[in-house]
């Protein structure tokens, strides 16, 4: 993973660059080596404007927010977690009325920490890299949130490898990723997965966002590979969201934003990120606090909890109302519904554009366990612990993350353990773990990336955007790798939006 210090890789690469050249030079292959070096060069420096990367460094953009021009104006948002909040804080400051509806009996989405005794546990929601996530810094450092870093940094981890297993520290920087794969792996593994690693780096920033697979982009070679399978899915494959069943809908650039985003950063997206806000830090919750706390505090907010919202409609008069479960309506100027795709499709389905309905509706839903729990006998004293599993009863491989995450707790009291689809829920409390140690069980739900919805985004919804006048709809998975940063961009753009303005 990326280095603590963001230029320490790039001078240890620049060192090793001129110290071979120099090698190169005295040697009867110096001129095809030199050719070499300044061609690899190139190809790192060069960046399609249309790639995954070009977007990914539009979305990291600070957008200034109005301080007016929504005074007199009401919005509903429907929906409490990252997005609808940081909707709800904007639409406020520029002097909107805002109701806030809210299903669950706390806001927070999927980001829900686990109180105990007052100290907050990480639960569905665990890291960030802040200096890659510059909506969600600013927001942080707007509140005065200071960024605690994990230990990831200065405990190795691991990566199961059928029966190996390879431990690393994150953070070691790409040339301690390189040495540690070097030292650890067999040739073959080794020229397999720079095959895939070259292939993935070229979906991410060579080539323009396209329509490809992960499969597709890799063949069947190298997909059923056992670096891919043991490596690539439980490193990467958990983190965006992939199954092995998804290997032919998710796209390769999505699958690459990971590793070239923020486990073996590239670019650095926050240049003015310090000392703490450029490691991996713990998501524990605070800013959801922080962001509840400052709009209860405004005479312009009103928030409802335990509220399902079930419909809204266009009155006779041109205004928007909003209707719940349990028959209780609000009426206003425009309404944002912030939720998952699935979740907002029945609720805005008779009022919205056909265009947005039709976008929201290539969003399918996958399923993902959380497990707070207390079963160390795998993990041990490392932070975290990536594997492959094979599923007792159906034969098939399934990946998981066991996570430690450090927070108010030191003792790294509680383990988190991802698993995606019941079938592999079960058999992971089956054979995998000691069910009597489990703390809580948490289930979200997460929208999935596919090859109809995945491709150059920021396009599409900005066209969308435009054609809303009083309905609105954002979320994280509008962009990016659906994490926080995501979730703020896109609300910040909605707003806008509301508020007559271009994004
Ligand atoms: C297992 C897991 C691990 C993750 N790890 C990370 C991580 O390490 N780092 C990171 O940055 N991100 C992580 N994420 C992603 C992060 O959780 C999301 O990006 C973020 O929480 C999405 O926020 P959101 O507000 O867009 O949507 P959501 O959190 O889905 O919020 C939507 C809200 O709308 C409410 N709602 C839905 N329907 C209705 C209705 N009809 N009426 C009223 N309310 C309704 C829901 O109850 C919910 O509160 C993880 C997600 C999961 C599931």
């Amino acid at each position: 993973m990326r280095n603590s210090k963001p230029t320490f890789s790039f001078s240890f690469a620049y060192l090793i660059t001129i110290i071979a050249i120099i090698f190169f030079a005295i040697s009867k292959f110096g001129i095809l080596a030199i050719i070499l070096v300044i061609l690899s060069y190139l190809l790192i420096k060069f960046e399609h404007p249309k790639s995954t990367s070009r977007i990914m460094a539009d979305d990291a953009i600070l957008i200034d927010m109005p301080l007016s021009g929504g005074e007199g104006k009401s919005v509903v948002v429907v929906g409490g977690g990252i997005s609808g909040l940081s909707a709800a804080k904007f639409l406020i400051q520029a002097g909107c009325d805002v109701t806030l509806l809210e299903r669950n009996p706390i806001v927070g989405g999927n980001n829900t920490p686990y109180l105990e005794n007052g100290e907050h546990h990480a639960t569905t929601v665990i890291v960030t890299l802040p200096a890659q996530q510059p909506h969600y810094l600013q927001l942080c450092r707007e509140y005065g949130i200071e960024q605690t870093p994990h230990d990831f940094e200065d405990l190795k981890g691991a990566i199961v490898f059928e029966n190996r297993e390879l431990n690393t520290k994150m953070g070691s920087g790409v040339g301690g990723f390189l040495r540690f794969v070097y030292r650890e792996a067999t040739l073959k593994e080794l020229i397999d997965g720079f095959i895939i690693f070259w292939r993935l780096y070229r979906q991410f920033r060579i080539r323009p966002e396209s329509p490809k697979s992960v499969a597709e982009v890799l063949g069947d070679r190298l997909v059923n590979s056992s670096v891919f399978t043991h490596f690539y899915m439980p490193w990467v494959g958990i983190n965006t969201w992939c199954r092995f069943d998804d290997l032919d809908r998710q796209p390769a650039h999505v699958f690459a934003s990971f590793i070239f985003e923020y486990a073996l950063t590239f670019d650095i997206r926050d240049k003015s990120a310090k000392y703490k806000e450029d490691h991996w830090c713990v998501l524990d919750g605070r800013l959801i606090h922080k962001m509840r706390d400052q709009l209860l505090s405004n005479e312009r907010y009103e928030q409802y909890l335990n509220t399902n919202v079930t419909g809204i409609s266009r009155t006779e008069d041109g205004n928007m109302s909003v209707f719940s479960e349990n028959g209780e309506s609000w009426n206003c100027d425009s309404v944002i519904v912030a939720t998952q795709p699935i979740q907002a499709l029945p609720v805005m389905g008779e009022v919205a554009p056909k265009r947005l309905i039709d976008e929201l509706d290539k969003w399918k839903q996958m399923d993902c366990y959380v497990i707070l729990h207390t079963d160390f006998s795998d993990i041990g004293n490392r932070p975290w612990l990536h594997q492959t599993h094979e599923n007792q009863s159906t034969g098939k491989y399934y990946i998981t993350n066991t996570i430690r995450p450090r927070m108010g707790d030191l003792e790294g009291k509680y383990l988190i353990t991802f698993v995606y689809n019941t079938e592999n829920y079960l058999d992971f409390r089956a054979n995998q773990m000691d069910e009597s140690s489990i703390v809580k069980l948490y289930e979200p739900k997460l929208p999935i990336f596919s090859l109809e919805n995945s491709i150059d985004r920021n396009t599409v919804w900005r066209e969308i955007d435009a054609q809303c006048d009083d309905i609105f709809w954002t979320q994280a998975c509008r962009s990016g790798l659906q994490y926080h940063n995501n979730g703020i961009v896109s609300s910040k753009r909605v707003v806008r939006r509301v508020l007559g303005l271009d994004w």
